[in-house]
């Protein structure tokens, strides 16, 4: 199954968009983070919903998960940005936050207000049931599905001395856009290996599969449920491959008029455009 934000409202995609609620005759939330806290609810309904009901409907495509309660980032779990970036590979998942208030959609446009903002294609894994303390066999039955992110980063606030606090230069405003669409697990044939690309101004930077992560999905629900509870609609960004800017010589780094392009296989490209602040 697939699920976008509609203008607000939350839609099963199946050739033409079928509006959850009003198919649903309201026994189900129009609002795509209500949707998510009854997700199994919503599974069900969609395994018997009708394709008579699809109907063409305008408006923006919008975050599938607009208003997540935590959004967990993860550093350094592929081998190869780890080594771009002159760090050991670590034995256990290095988190931090994006802010939820960072969470922009499809199309959004990433204000650029530095010189030192950068790219980082990722997986997102989107929480569907409350998890603590989850083995890691079962950690993808407690994920609703998976997006695209971007996981932007001002280099510089991220890596100030003395102590680099990651979150802050992750969270300015639109610096976590995800989309387009959430796409259930079952859909891929192996969703622990997926190609993901990046590409700047139609330049691929980034491509790598997903099979290459460090701690791979299931691991980190059941890592990170060790520790934090996760709730429905949270967010798990699972980290970037090799190819950021910050690491090349000399570095790159994003500027207003630049086109971001985020690709993962099975699930589709995220456009968001830089502008100046
Ligand atoms: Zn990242």
């Amino acid at each position: 199954m697939r699920f976008a934000n509609l203008d607000g409202r939350m839609q099963l995609v199946r050739g033409g968009t079928i509006d959850v609620a009003r198919a649903s005759g309201d026994k189900l939330p129009s609002d795509p983070q209500a949707c998510l806290d009854g997700w199994d609810d919503l599974v069900a309904w969609a395994e018997g919903a009708s394709d008579a009901d699809a109907t063409v409907q305008s408006g923006p495509l919008l975050a599938p998960v607009p208003r997540p309660r935590q959004v967990v980032g993860i550093a350094l779990n592929y081998q190869n940005h780890v080594g771009e970036s002159n760090f050991s590979a670590p034995e256990d998942p290095s988190a931090f936050t994006k802010f939820p208030s960072c969470i922009v959609g499809p199309g959004s446009d990433i204000p650029i207000e530095s010189g030192t903002v950068d790219w980082e294609v990722e997986l997102v894994a989107v929480m569907g049931r409350r998890a603590h303390h989850i083995p890691e066999g079962r950690g993808w039955d407690y994920v609703a599905g998976l997006t695209v992110g971007q996981d932007i980063s001002d280099r510089a606030v991220q890596l100030r001395p003395p102590a680099p606090q990651f979150s802050l230069g992750k969270s300015f405003p639109a610096f976590g856009p995800i989309g387009p669409e959430l796409v259930t697990v079952d859909e891929f044939d192996d969703a622990d290996d997926l190609a993901i690309e990046c590409s700047v101004n139609g330049r691929q930077v980034q491509l790598a599969r997903t099979s290459e992560l460090i701690f791979s999905v299931p691991e980190l629900v059941s890592r990170l449920s060790a520790i934090i509870t996760l709730y429905p609609g949270d967010l798990i960004f699972t980290g970037t491959p090799a190819g950021v800017g910050h690491a090349r010589t000399p570095p790159e780094y994003l500027r207003p008029g630049d086109q971001l392009a985020s690709t993962i296989e099975g699930i589709g490209t995220l456009h968001n455009n830089c502008v100046a602040p």
